[in-house]
């Protein structure tokens, strides 16, 4: 099955498009004191290895903004500069070479320095991401609409959306960020009735992997699944590369990346006679090192086994301390216990 996703205007993130139907990119932000060059470039290596299409750093002060030019000459992947309240390094930012800018247009000031951030952004053909959190309401709208809700955080999007319409400027993403996954849902579905620029959609401050991976893979993939969203990030209090990786799952369990090998195991019960938990776990690690767009099916019994090992391009079909290996459907062997994940492995390389 595919998503029917929602056609919106497409922007380039340095060479990355975003939106009208690109591919859907996954960001995330790095850790590191970004005018430390070094760290930062392995830190961004590290993301892009796994999977990050996107890098957003802090830029703090002019230190900050001066190494983006260093730490560009060293990476790939497109750099978002994240800009607090001061428009001075927004424009350093766009000078040293940021991909685009994440800003709130609301907390920069006075409009002759939003002026200035915006020609230096149109100057350098970069766009700008406007973000809106639940703590970020205006208070005309929080006061309007009743307090936070999908209503307030979207006008104060449109809002900070059109000051940037009123001076030209329309390369823009948008952001419409709440920690309650329901209002993020809520918020970003009536945004996309509302507008055409590309979505950056998150759930934020998420809270700790086994927290904030659910509650992202229920707020962001329910959204992607109606086809709203371009480009995501998961917000984890966790090293990025956890972010990276569970958002290209989320990405591959609604077939919006074909990514690796996509994994089935059974959830194993009395009839499994082999320690499939075990072996699903080095199965896993080993699959992780494969760039193949393929499933593997991992089995533990004759009852359900072979039809799921059947259905994958490579499975394994549990017995008594045995396995059958299928590929494409045809039986290629039977294998004791130890050997099963070796012998997958091999048919896989072949
Ligand atoms: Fe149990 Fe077999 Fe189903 Fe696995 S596939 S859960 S072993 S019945």
């Amino acid at each position: 099955m595919t998503i029917n996703r929602k056609n919106t205007k497409k922007i380039y993130v340095g060479d990355v498009p975003v939106g009208g139907n690109s591919d859907i990119t996954v960001q995330s932000m790095t850790t590191t004191i970004t005018k430390d060059i070094a760290s930062t470039v392995n830190q961004i290596w590290e993301l892009e290895s796994c999977g990050c299409d996107i890098i957003r750093c802090a830029v703090n002060d002019t230190d900050d903004a001066l190494a983006i030019g260093e730490i560009k000459k060293h990476t790939k992947i497109p750099f978002i500069a994240d800009i607090q309240y001061d428009y001075k390094l927004a424009l350093a930012a766009a000078e040293n070479g940021a991909d685009a800018i994440r800003l709130n247009p609301g907390n920069i000031g006075a409009s002759w320095k939003i002026k200035e951030v915006l020609k230096a952004c149109s100057d350098k053909n970069i766009p700008i991401r406007v973000g809106v959190n639940s703590g970020s309401i205006k208070k005309e709208f929080f006061d309007k609409f009743g307090g936070v809700n999908s209503s307030s955080i979207c006008y104060s999007a449109l809002e900070e959306i059109e000051l940037l319409e009123a001076n030209g400027f329309f390369d823009i993403a948008v952001s419409l960020k709440a920690s309650d996954v329901l209002l993020t849902i809520e918020s970003y579905r009536k945004f996309s009735e509302l507008s055409d620029y590309p979505l950056h959609l998150g759930v934020t401050e998420a809270g700790p992997p086994s927290k904030g991976i659910i509650k992202s893979a229920v707020g962001i993939g329910a959204l992607l699944a109606e086809g709203i969203g371009d480009t995501i990030r998961i917000s984890l209090t966790s090293n990025p590369v956890d972010e990276v990786k569970a958002g290209n799952d989320i990405l591959k369990t609604l077939n919006l990346k074909k990514h690796g090998v996509n994994l089935i195991s059974c959830p194993t019960c009395s009839r499994t006679k082999v320690d499939l938990i075990s072996l699903v776990e080095e199965a896993e690690k080993e699959l992780d090192k494969i760039d193949k767009d393929i499933t593997v099916a991992i089995m533990g019994c004759a009852v359900n086994g072979p039809g799921e090992a059947k259905e994958a391009d490579y499975g394994i079909a549990s017995g008594d301390g045995e396995g059958l290996i299928f590929k494409k459907g045809e039986i290629i062997k039977k294998v004791p216990e130890e050997k099963l994940l070796e012998e997958l492995l091999k048919e896989i390389e072949k």
